[in-house]
């Protein structure tokens, strides 16, 4: 059996009527990991070290920011990342610096000739370098670390749940399909947790089901335009009347939209 700690908030998950209930595991996965980096984990030094190494993305920093919770435990991971960060900038200039000024005093023929030749001047190997550690902070983030591994967790489960759980297979079956980022997720990881035969039975009912269900929200938005038609005015909202916002999620997944 796996473990709890997974198959709980899979079933929970794949109980509720959605759009992609592997949205709704990363969602609540994500607020979890949010409340956590902004309470517990600040006294923990493992955490610490980490969120001083791999620091925040964009999205997690503003919803850190955004919860307005703890904004003196922000501040102090902001502090000694910034720390960090600020002393390898400082570190990676000084031991370049020097040949900073040789180069910046290379003559037109030296110019001329290192472009000719592509040849790595200590210039480049210096922005080469801050580039590298700039990319670095550009795509670490620990709260992302944590949900790519956490919801490959999920996925082992779902699989092993598929195969081994007939109630669960059904309900899986009777969903609503996933958005495109986790459908992709669900396929690529196919390769690491199923065999030839498993992987046919599982992509079979997994397309059919999505294909099916990509249909019905391209035909709810459809209905969506149609409704803005004077002629359609008395007809029936259906399903439509949220249908761009769930069309959104079913390509993009999970998004901050305001109804
Ligand atoms: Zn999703
Ligand atoms: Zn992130």
């Amino acid at each position: 059996m796996k473990e709890k700690i997974y198959t709980i908030p899979v079933s929970d998950a794949f109980a509720e009527d959605c759009e992609c209930p592997l949205c709704v595991l990363e969602k609540k996965l994500e607020n979890e990991c949010i409340e956590y980096a902004l309470g517990p984990s600040l006294m923990e030094p493992d955490m610490r070290q980490e969120t001083n190494e791999k620091g925040f993305c964009k999205d997690h920093f503003e919803a850190m920011f955004n919860s307005q919770a703890n904004r003196l435990g922000l501040a102090l991971m902001i502090d000694t990342f910034m720390q960090e960060k600020n002393k390898k900038f400082q570190n990676i200039f000084n031991a370049r610096v020097a040949s900073l000024e040789k180069d910046a005093n290379s003559g037109l023929m030296k110019n001329i000739s290192n472009k000719i030749s592509s040849k790595q001047t200590e210039t480049d190997k210096l922005v080469q370098e801050l580039v590298g550690e700039l990319d670095k902070i550009e795509h670490s983030c620990s709260i992302c670390s944590k949900l790519e591994h956490t919801m490959d967790r999920y996925i082992d489960v779902i699989f092993y749940l598929y195969f081994r759980e007939p109630d669960f297979r059904e309900v899986f079956d009777s969903k609503k399909g996933f958005c495109l980022k986790h459908l992709k997720q669900l396929l690529v990881s196919t390769k690491k947790y199923l065999n030839t035969s498993e992987t046919a039975i599982f992509t079979k009912k997994l397309m059919e089901m999505q294909i099916t269900n990509l249909n019905r929200v391209e035909k709810e938005v459809d209905w969506f335009t149609k409704k803005f038609d004077y002629r359609y005015n008395d007809a029936p909202w259906g399903n439509s009347k949220d249908a761009v916002l769930r069309s959104i999620q079913k390509i993009r997944g999970n998004s901050n939209l305001k109804q």
